[in-house]
């Protein structure tokens, strides 16, 4: 049987995620095959418009468009853009929704509840906010009472995030909740259906799952969140997967 190569029982208690997280006799949820099977959706994703490889801007450039940016409504009604945080030449890119009022304040993606949350599932793969990992949103403005982000506006803000994953060229993405999946993927389907898949974001692998700011709400779904993160990790790191502690 395959176990989770995870770190000490105190420490994830301390992460507070034992045992909602890890059952270390758990069966790692099934690997892809040989290579990567391309999702033949995916690629009419909104991301797969357009190239995610293709470069337009350098960094500096895309932050000051972002900073500069009033194509939506939505830039009327925040006091900034959140542009997005980490390490810009990370393996790794988490995709949320859009910022809150907590992230706006800050100016940083994931700073609230939430973001404490995704914090300990990172550490739950031994990864760290801004360590090899990069975390963006797929509106980079506030939507007003923190509603769902509506199409015009994804529509608008996304090739910002396009341009984003070009530039990191990341080796994997993680989707956070149904509205970063949708957009992604191009594909508005239950968020249960697109989980336990690797798909195809336009070359990049992109595994799908549960927003944190949701699991907070149901705290009963981490356990598939941590299936979501362990198929995301042995995607990543074939090698390190399945070794007994
Ligand atoms: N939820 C998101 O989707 N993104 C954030 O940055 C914060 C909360």
């Amino acid at each position: 049987m395959h176990v989770v190569n995870i770190r000490d029982d105190e420490v994830l208690r301390e992460l507070n995620l034992y045992p909602l997280w890890v059952r270390r006799d758990a069966p790692l949820p099934a690997q892809p095959a040989v290579g990567l099977k391309p999702d033949p959706q995916g690629a009419a994703g909104l991301v797969g418009r357009t190239s995610v490889r293709q470069v337009v801007a350098d960094w500096a450039t895309l932050k000051q468009q972002v900073r500069d940016c009033s194509a939506c409504a939505l830039r009327a009604g925040c006091t900034q853009t959140v542009f997005g945080v980490g390490d810009e030449q990370a393996d790794w890119l988490f995709v949320g929704e859009g910022p809150g009022a907590e992230e706006e304040a800050r100016g940083e993606p994931f700073v609230g509840q939430a973001g404490q949350l995704l914090d300990n599932m990172l550490a739950a793969i031994q990864l760290k906010r801004g360590d090899n990992v990069y975390i963006a949103n797929i509106v980079k403005c506030r939507p007003p009472a923190n509603r769902t982000p509506a199409p015009d506006e994804i529509a608008t803000c996304l090739p910002y995030l396009r341009q984003q994953i070009a530039l990191i060229r990341p080796k994997l993405i993680v989707a956070l909740g149904k509205t970063a999946a949708t957009a992604l993927l191009g594909r508005d389907v239950p968020l249960g259906s697109l989980r336990g898949t690797v798909h195809d974001c336009q070359g990049t692998p992109l595994v799908v799952t549960y927003h944190p700011a949701y699991l907070l709400r149901s705290p009963a779904e981490k356990a598939k969140a941590w299936q979501d993160l362990c198929l995301a990790r042995a995607t990543l790191q074939p090698s390190n997967h399945g070794t007994e502690r």
